[in-house]
C-alpha cells in the first residue's frame, strides 16, 4: 500500500452499513488521494474490510461493550493524532449518539442524515446534503474545520463489489475515562425476521387500517412475495400495534417493491421510502398525496384491493414454484 498523506475514517458497529460507507469513502479517498481506512474493535471485523475498500483497520484495544462515551473518547485520542480529514459514521442508534459526542471532543462540525457527499469546485471543497425541514427542503452545506465528521444512514449508498484484497492492521492501546452512565441490563428488541432495511418487498399499512387484526391480510400478501410488513408511524407511535415504523423518524427503506397501504403519503412518510425501486399505492382517496410519488396506484378500498392481488397471484401460482426472488421486482402485470 502507498503511505498515502491523509485519512478518511469509517465507523458504523453495524457490518453492512461499515461496507456501504467504505464504498463511498472509497470514491472520496480516490479523488483526494488519501488513505481509506476502517475503525473496529478487538474481536471485530477485519479483513472483509479490505475487500470492501478498506486501505487500513484501526483496530481498538481495550473497549468493551458499545458505550457512546468512550467509545468517543476512544476515537477522538486517535484522530488527535492521526487528523484524519473525514469521519464517515452510520447513521445507527448508536452512530447517532457517538458522531456529535466525537464532534465536540475534536472541536469540529458534524453533519448529521447525509444522502449524498462530494467535492466541489478547484478547491476540491467537501459537501454534503441532507434532507431538512421535515424532508421539505435539501440542504447543501461545507465544512469549515477537520476532521468533516459526516453520519449516513444505513442504506444510502451502495454496498461496493467484494474484491479480495489485503491491507494493513493497525493495533492501538486506548486508555479511556470511567464512563459517567453505568449500563445496568439490555432487554433484546422485540422485531420482525430480518431488518427492514434489509427487506425486498414490504407491504406496508397506515391509518387506513382500521384494527391490529386486519395486517394479517396485508402479511399474507407479505407471505406470499416474501416481503416484510412495515407501518406508517401512527401506527407505532400513536396505536403501538408495531414497535418501529418507516419514514424521516424511523426506518429508511430501499426495497424493490413498496406496497403502500392506506397510507396519504405526508412528506414525512416518503422521506422513508425514497429508494425503493418500485413504490405500488393503495388508497380509497385519488388525491392522496402518494399517488405523486407513486409508480402503480390503485385507487380502491385496501380490504377489497389487498384480497383480490392475493387472489390474483393465487391464481398465477397455482401449480407453479414461487418466483418472486430476491431481486427481481415485480412486472406490472400483477
Ligand atoms: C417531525 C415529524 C416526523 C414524522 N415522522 C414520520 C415518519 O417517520 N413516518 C411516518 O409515517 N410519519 C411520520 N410523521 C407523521 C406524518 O406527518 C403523517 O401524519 C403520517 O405519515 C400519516 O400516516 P398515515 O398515512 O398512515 O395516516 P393518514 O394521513 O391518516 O392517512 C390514511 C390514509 O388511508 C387512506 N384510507 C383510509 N381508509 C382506507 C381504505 N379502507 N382503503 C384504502 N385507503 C384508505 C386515506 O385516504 C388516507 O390517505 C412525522 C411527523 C412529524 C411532525
Amino acid at each position: 500500500m502507498k503511505n498515502l498523506k491523509g485519512e478518511i475514517w469509517v465507523y458504523s458497529e453495524e457490518k453492512e452499513t461499515t461496507y456501504e460507507l467504505l464504498g463511498e469513502g472509497r470514491k472520496l479517498a480516490r479523488e483526494m488521494n488519501v488513505t481509506l481506512s476502517a475503525i473496529t474493535v478487538e474481536g471485530g471485523e477485519t479483513e472483509r474490510h479490505f475487500g470492501f475498500g478498506a486501505d487500513k483497520v484501526y483496530i481498538l484495544k481495550g473497549l468493551g461493550e458499545f458505550e457512546a462515551e468512550t467509545y468517543a473518547e476512544a476515537i477522538s485520542i486517535i484522530a488527535k493524532e492521526r487528523e484524519p480529514e473525514i469521519i464517515l459514521i452510520g447513521s445507527t442508534k448508536r452512530g447517532k449518539e457517538l458522531a456529535p459526542r466525537l464532534a465536540a471532543k475534536l472541536e469540529t462540525g458534524c453533519a448529521t442524515d447525509c444522502v449524498k457527499i462530494y467535492l466541489e469546485g478547484e478547491k476540491k471543497e467537501l459537501i454534503v446534503e441532507r434532507w431538512i425541514y421535515g424532508g421539505n427542503a435539501l440542504a447543501k452545506e461545507k465544512f469549515t474545520k477537520k476532521p468533516s465528521i459526516i453520519t449516513i444512514p444505513p442504506k444510502t449508498f451502495e454496498k461496493p463489489i467484494y474484491k479480495e484484497r489485503k491491507g494493513e492492521k493497525v493495533e492501538v492501546a486506548v486508555r479511556v475515562s470511567e464512563p459517567r452512565v453505568k449500563v445496568i441490563e439490555t432487554k433484546k428488541r422485540e422485531v420482525g425476521e430480518e431488518r427492514l432495511e434489509d427487506a425486498s418487498v414490504i407491504i406496508s399499512g397506515g391509518a387506513g387500517v382500521k384494527r391490529k387484526e386486519d395486517f394479517k391480510i396485508l402479511r399474507e400478501l407479505a407471505n406470499m412475495l416474501r416481503g416484510q410488513i412495515g407501518c406508517s408511524r401512527p401506527i407505532a407511535v400513536d396505536y403501538k400495534w408495531f414497535p418501529e415504523w418507516i419514514g424521516l423518524s424511523g426506518h429508511k427503506v430501499k426495497p424493490n417493491v413498496y406496497i403502500a397501504c392506506g397510507i396519504s403519503g405526508k412528506i414525512q412518510h416518503i422521506a422513508g421510502i425514497r429508494g425503493s425501486k418500485i413504490i405500488v399505492a393503495i388508497n380509497k382517496d385519488p388525491e392522496a398525496e402518494i399517488f405523486k410519488v407513486a409508480d402503480y396506484g390503485i385507487v380502491g378500498d385496501l380490504y377489497e384491493v389487498v384480497p383480490a392481488l392475493i387472489n390474483a397471484l393465487k391464481r398465477r401460482f397455482r401449480g407453479k414454484t414461487r418466483k418472486f426472488t430476491e431481486n427481481k421486482p415485480l412486472n406490472k402485470t400483477f
